[in-house]
């Protein structure tokens, strides 16, 4: 896969800064300064080496089922009067675009001499699919997870246990996403030398953005492979991914973003309403600041305090959005919309009757606004359907009309 494409010509990508236009960069405090240099001086050279490289493809293809498919959704497609196909995340192992980025970094981590992961979780799906492939190549696995999460999140918890790794509760602030995460760092600035921190989407400081979104790129680069063969060309109208921390995203968008007639649309989770003050669209409440080490959109209040969001959806329930998106968002490059919990909620049903496909939470924000595009009969639209909808399945029943 072409995960070391070179992307310096790009006004889009990573410059040599570790920038996004005005996002990125890496805020760290100076105990953490060694490892993150570590891994921002060897991650290109890694992801460039053949033999690497021979290696991530070979888990994609055999133990993750990649390429996922490109799938017609014909029923879907003549409700809404465009050609709609679906790229489907969903039908990976561990269930969601995730597995992507740990398999990259579990790789790198051992290139790196690693024997110890850490991870943060909120859902816990980030956590199972670390804990995934740390089983894989038995290596130690500590996952954070407050313990508000850990309550909520049983299944998840009793996964990530059954596949050898140790969840560990943080109980600081409000004991959820952002307080797993303080404690990985923490962690991290502790044991610096055998330790690799896998952050699960396109946050945090420099190279992470970069590295992950990377690992994902192989998602467009799949799409526009398959659109060739199923439609003659390899670009289409429309792609439309939902955006918590914006991995699979920007795996979606990664290889579209220097086709500006592509147009790339970012959703987010618009909870009880953008300003309902139980929210997650970041793009539309955020102001510049940091977090996790990245100047980027942030949920803030006036004194720089992070305002907790809110959504249906625990993978979107995020303060935060990626240093490329805001980026995307900034310049203009990708249109950023938002679903409500209710909107997600219908998509999903109307997804599970219409193509039996019941999606995940997060990727039916994403369906939700295929009714808001001014769209034509010929014009082809791309989702990327990130995950499968078992794990909120209590949620939609909770809901069912
Ligand atoms: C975690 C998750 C998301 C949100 O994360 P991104 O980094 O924004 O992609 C979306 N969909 C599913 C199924 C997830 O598990």
């Amino acid at each position: 896969m072409n995960i070391a494409v070179n992307t310096s010509q790009s006004k889009y990508h990573v410059n040599e800064k570790g920038y996004f236009g005005n996002f990125g960069g890496a805020y760290i405090p100076e105990m953490l300064y060694p490892n993150v240099e570590e891994l921002r001086q060897q991650y290109m050279q890694i992801l460039a080496d053949p033999s690497f490289q021979a290696e991530f493809d070979q888990l994609l293809r055999d133990y993750v089922g990649r390429p996922s498919p490109l799938y017609f959704a014909s029923r879907l497609s003549q409700k809404y009067g465009a050609q709609i196909y679906l790229k489907r995340e969903d039908l990976n192992h561990t269930g969601a675009h995730k597995i992507n980025n740990t398999i990259g970094q579990i790789l790198l981590a051992k290139r790196l001499g690693k024997k110890r992961i850490i991870a943060e979780t909120g859902a816990g799906q980030h956590g199972v699919a670390t804990a995934t492939v740390c089983a894989l190549m038995g290596l130690e696995c500590i996952v954070y997870m407050g313990s508000v999460d850990i309550q909520r999140q049983a299944p998840n918890v009793a996964r990530m246990q059954m596949l050898g790794a140790t969840v560990v509760p943080a109980t600081s602030g409000s004991k959820t996403l952002k307080d797993a995460t303080n404690e990985a760092i923490r962690d991290w600035i502790n044991n610096p030398v055998d330790t690799h921190y896998i952050i699960g989407s396109v946050v945090g400081p420099h190279p992470y953005p970069d590295m992950v979104a990377r690992f994902q790129s192989v998602i467009s680069e799949e799409i526009r492979k398959q659109l060739l063969e199923k439609t003659g060309k390899e670009t289409p109208t429309y792609v439309i991914a939902c955006v918590g921390g914006g991995s699979n995203a920007a795996g979606a968008f990664f290889h579209f973003t220097d086709d500006i007639d592509v147009e790339l649309i970012a959703v987010e989770a618009a909870g009880k309403g953008v300003h309902s003050g139980f929210s997650a669209a970041t793009s539309q409440l955020g102001r510049p600041g940091v977090i996790h080490a990245s100047k980027t959109l942030l949920m803030q209040t006036d004194d720089g305090q992070i305002v907790e969001p809110h959504s249906i959806s625990a993978g979107l329930d995020y303060p935060g959005v990626g240093p490329f998106h805001a980026h995307l968002y900034e310049s203009g490059r990708a249109v950023f919309l938002n679903s409500t919990d209710n909107e997600a909620l219908a998509a999903g049903y109307e997804l599970s009757l219409l193509e039996g496909i019941i999606p995940a939470l997060e990727s039916a924000h994403a369906l939700a606004k295929l009714t808001d595009l001014p769209l034509k009969k010929d014009e082809v639209v791309v989702v990327c359907l990130s995950g499968r909808g078992d794990k909120d399945l209590e949620t939609y029943i909770k809901h069912l009309k």
